[in-house]
């Protein structure tokens, strides 16, 4: 089936409306009609090519919020009707270690929703810059959110669970003080969910224009990164960070904060690596590196749950999809608070 999308054919070419071919729904698969996609970095940094790998032509989007509008025969955990999300995965291998222990983001075999390799035309997958996608039940999620939320739900497919994830496995909560740096997409969540976990957060932003902001997020603490005396006086204070940042900087103004035995997890994935890390930052206080891809199937059931049950969503900024390429400059601005998330009733008229 042909539908309406927004997607560039070269990483020099703005996003444009284009027809793109949905298959038929199999007999595990749901079809949505998606009613919001929120626009994350990692959209702007594929589309531009500034990851490897990028196929055109390129229809991104992986926080997509919809109604299912068809069902294969033996889908049984959902019907039309149901209001559901998709997040970053379409598929994966479905039994290796991975994929049993629900950690699916992890499998080798993981399918983006966009750029993953798809038996489906053109070859590899597109995202949800468009009317409609056909999913397999396993990598469909129940939204539990009243309806008029529906919008405001899109970025937790992506942006809430990639700071839910590791504030989960590092154990975020009551006694914890942890910091998130990068106060975007997916830092305003961080502070949200860290928070709502009994967290003390402090929020790290290179922008004084949030400052009050980030206090409204949820932050206990807002330390503006550019001023060297605010970062030393948080030196020692931090048992975990999330570092959210979009873009390469010095790691060691980071770790230096940590206490002995933190950990700083990077989920930003800047095209370009970071300055390298000074050794003795880390084995001075045993502090840890480490990273965190996006989250398993079940932990993002989880973390859509805990949303509802917390009343949390993003703060959003509703945009056409003819508004995208402009979106694009202002998240390159920092000018987003917090999520773009397309109205995609806006694409038949694109
Ligand atoms: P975003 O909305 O653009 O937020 C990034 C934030 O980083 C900005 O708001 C800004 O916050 C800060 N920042 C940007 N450039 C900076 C610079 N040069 N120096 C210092 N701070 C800077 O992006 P996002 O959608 O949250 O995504 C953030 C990153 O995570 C991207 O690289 C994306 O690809 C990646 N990502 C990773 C995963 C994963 O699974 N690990 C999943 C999704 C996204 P302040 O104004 O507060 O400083
Ligand atoms: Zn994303
Ligand atoms: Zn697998």
């Amino acid at each position: 089936m042909t539908v309406k999308a927004y997607g560039a054919h070269a990483a020099d070419k703005p996003l444009e409306a284009m027809d793109i071919t949905r298959r038929a729904p199999g007999r595990h698969d749901v079809q949505i009609d998606i009613a919001f996609c929120g626009v994350c970095h990692s959209d702007l940094h594929t589309v531009r090519a500034e990851w490897a790998g990028t196929l055109y032509p390129c229809v991104p989007g992986h926080e997509i919020v919809g109604r299912v509008s068809k069902v294969g025969a033996h889908v049984d955990k959902y019907k039309v009707g149901d209001l559901v999300g998709v997040g970053c995965m379409v598929d994966s291998c479905r039994h290796c270690a991975d994929c049993e222990d629900g950690l699916e983001n992890y499998c080798d075999g993981m399918v983006g929703t966009y750029n993953g390799a798809t038996p489906d035309a053109p070859g590899h997958t597109l995202g949800g810059y468009s009317e409609q996608i056909v999913v397999h039940e396993r990598y469909v999620l129940r939204v539990n959110h009243p309806e008029e939320q529906l919008a405001a739900v899109a970025p937790l497919l992506c942006a809430g669970i990639t700071t839910y994830s590791p504030l989960r496995h590092w154990k975020a909560g009551p006694g914890k003080t942890v910091g998130i740096v990068g106060i975007g997409g997916l830092g305003h969540m961080g502070v949200k969910l860290a928070r709502a976990m009994g967290a003390h957060v402090v929020a790290f932003t290179t922008s004084e224009s949030k400052r009050r902001d980030a206090e409204a997020l949820g932050a206990h603490e807002v330390v503006v990164s550019k001023d060297p005396a605010a970062m030393a006086a948080r030196a020692r204070t931090l048992d975990l960070i999330v570092n959210t940042v979009a873009a390469p900087h010095d790691l060691d103004a980071y770790l230096n904060l940590l206490k002995r035995d933190g950990t700083m997890v990077l989920v930003g994935a800047p095209a370009t690596p970071h300055p390298s890390p000074q050794v003795f930052k880390l084995i001075a206080k045993r502090r840890a590196l480490a990273g965190s891809m996006i989250g398993g199937i079940p932990e993002t059931q989880e973390m859509l749950d805990f949303c509802a049950e917390h009343g949390i969503v993003a703060d959003i900024e509703m945009i056409r999809a003819d508004e995208i390429n402009a979106a694009y400059e202002r998240m390159l601005a920092g000018d987003v608070k917090y999520r773009f998330v397309i109205d995609s009733a806006t694409l038949a008229a694109a």
